[in-house]
Parts: C-alpha cells; sequence; structure tokens
C-alpha cells in the first residue's frame, strides 16, 4: 500500500514563507492498496489538491471511488470537502464513513457545512453518488481488500482513530486527542484546564485507561502510526483541555504496541518549519535515549510512504 499526506496541518491552514516545507493545509491522508482501493482519512484543505489530481488521473469522467474516513467533524477534519471536485461529477462515488452521533445523522451534519449563507453551492447540488455509513466506537468492517478496526479517542466531542490493513502492512491513524492521564473528554465543552497530575476519581481513571488500551491495541505492530502532536511540553501544561498530545505520548503508545514507525502529525498552525525540524529532532533524540525502536519521522505535504506490497 502507499500513504500519502495531503494534508498535515492541525486547526486551520496556514500558508506561507514559514510552512513551505512541511505544507499549511490541515489534515488529509490517502491510502492507496495495490489493487486499486483508495480510503481517504479526513477532508482537511488537503482534499482539495486530491481531489484535482483523481479527476485528472482516473481518465474517464465519473470513475472516481474513494472511501472517506472521517475522525471527527472538527472543521479542520472537513473543511476541504465542499471544494473536492469529484463531489461535483456525476457518477464518481463517495463513501463517507464517522462515528455515529445521538442527535444528527452524518449526512445533516455535512450537508449543514455548505448551507446558505456559508457556502454557495448546496450538498444536495453535488453530483457524485454519496453514501454515508455511521461508526460505533470499536467498528470493524472491510472496504473492499483493506480491512478497517476503529477506536475511540480523548478529544473534545469524541474522535475516532482507524487501523487500515492491507497488502501485508498496517497504518494507523490517531487524530485528534489528548494522552489519557489528566482530562477525561466527553461530549460536552471544558472551559477549563485542569491541574495536570492531578489524581482523577477513579471512574475516570478506568475509562481513560480502557480508552489508552484500545489505542495501544489499534497500533500493535503497525508499520506506520500517524499520530496527533500538535503540542509541545510546554503547550500541554497550559491547555490540557484543549485535547493534544505531545511527540512523548505518541511514542510511548508506539513503545507499548511495537509499532515500527511514527509520524508526527496535526503540526501547531503558529510553528514554522524550523520548530518542526526540532521538535523531529527532539522527538528522534528520545526515542536513542529511551532505546524505544521506532523510527520517527514528521508528515509533510507530498510525503509519500510505500507499506508491504505495492
Ligand atoms: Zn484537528
Ligand atoms: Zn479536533
Amino acid at each position: 500500500m502507499r500513504v500519502r499526506f495531503w494534508g498535515v496541518r492541525g486547526s486551520l491552514p496556514v500558508p506561507g514563507m514559514k510552512t513551505e516545507r512541511y505544507g499549511g493545509n490541515t489534515s488529509c491522508v490517502e491510502v492507496r492498496s495495490a489493487s486499486g482501493t483508495r480510503v481517504v482519512i479526513d477532508a482537511g484543505t488537503g482534499i482539495r489538491k486530491l481531489g484535482k489530481e483523481l479527476m485528472q488521473a482516473d481518465g474517464e469522467p465519473g470513475g472516481v471511488k474513494v472511501h472517506l474516513l472521517i475522525s471527527h467533524t472538527h472543521w479542520d477534519h472537513i473543511q476541504g470537502l465542499p471544494f473536492f471536485s469529484p463531489l461535483y461529477q456525476q457518477g464518481n462515488h463517495l463513501s463517507v464513513y464517522a462515528r455515529k452521533r445521538d442527535d444528527l445523522h452524518l449526512r445533516a451534519v455535512f450537508a449543514s457545512q455548505t448551507d446558505d449563507p456559508y457556502f454557495p453551492i448546496p450538498f444536495s447540488e453535488a453530483k457524485a453518488a454519496i453514501a454515508f455509513r455511521e461508526l460505533m466506537d470499536s467498528a470493524e468492517f472491510e472496504i473492499n481488500d483493506v480491512r478497517v478496526s476503529c477506536a475511540r479517542l480523548n478529544h473534545p466531542y469524541i474522535a475516532t482513530a482507524y487501523r487500515l490493513s492491507v497488502d501485508g502492512a498496517s497504518v494507523v491513524y490517531v487524530s485528534d486527542t489528548a494522552p489519557f492521564t489528566d482530562i477525561l473528554f466527553d461530549d460536552q465543552f471544558i472551559a477549563r484546564a485542569p491541574t495536570v497530575g492531578a489524581q482523577l476519581p477513579k471512574e475516570d481513571r478506568d475509562k481513560l485507561a480502557a480508552m489508552r488500551e484500545g489505542v495501544v491495541r489499534l497500533c500493535e505492530g503497525a508499520d506506520l502510526v500517524i499520530y496527533d502532536t500538535m503540542f509541545t511540553p510546554d503547550d500541554y501544561r497550559q491547555l490540557p483541555h484543549y485535547g493534544h498530545s505531545r511527540p512523548s505520548d505518541a511514542i510511548e503508545i508506539c513503545r507499548q504496541a511495537g509499532a515500527r514507525r511514527l509520524a508526527l502529525f496535526h503540526h501547531a498552525p503558529e510553528r514554522s518549519d524550523a520548530e518542526v525540524d526540532a521538535i523531529l529532532a527532539d522527538a528522534r533524540a528520545l526515542t536513542a535515549r529511551e532505546k524505544v525502536p521506532v523510527d520517527v519521522v514528521a508528515a509533510y505535504e507530498g510525503l509519500d510512504i510505500s507499506l508491504g506490497r505495492e
């Protein structure tokens, strides 16, 4: 399989000279199996360019088939979808998968994104055939030859992690999530920071431990883990209630899971290329010091990784 990064940024797009090397587009990763099954994870602004390439590459009009897994519907993970050109071509197929909500159907969540006054083209005008599939927290299913497993993440209003296995290899996408220690996120806004390191009620600790266990299991033996490492240790101390991790959190999960490679992902919008370089160097120093056999890279737009059979 091939894994290609189209957007690696968190929160909002940040074009400009300081983000030129890693890229300024928000979350979007494409996974393509050797037989041609195309799964895209998240529809941040990176998906716009992918859409253009698909429209050119797939020759015949109406030949584009995409399975889109959504981690959660915060802006930075869906804001590119209205600009995904295959949506507006008859004969194309888009299947959207995301966690089931109690209040709104998935279709309504996506349709509201393009309602007046936010966008000129209503979702109902999309010409592609669009199907929605709502997922439970630990869903397992197949998309053609790709096996997909899910786990719940610790993020405000909850996010879903995905493991994709095909061609004798596995990639896991873990974004967005806080570590599983200082705060338990659910379907609510938490306005105030908890005290980092303070003891939580037993019920919360048990839930967090179970959630973490689910993530470690999802990453077990993975060839590549893509992980939300938006925060530096300082950021985390200040904003533990924003729902993001540090590289050390991702490295510890990879160590426990025996994962081979870690891609730092969902870079903070204010982070310059030089700062991402420094974060990567620190993360590599940490794995060397602690003898964690995981190869760390920092995801950038255009990074293309081949795993297992191609
Ligand atoms: Zn995000
Ligand atoms: Zn988020």
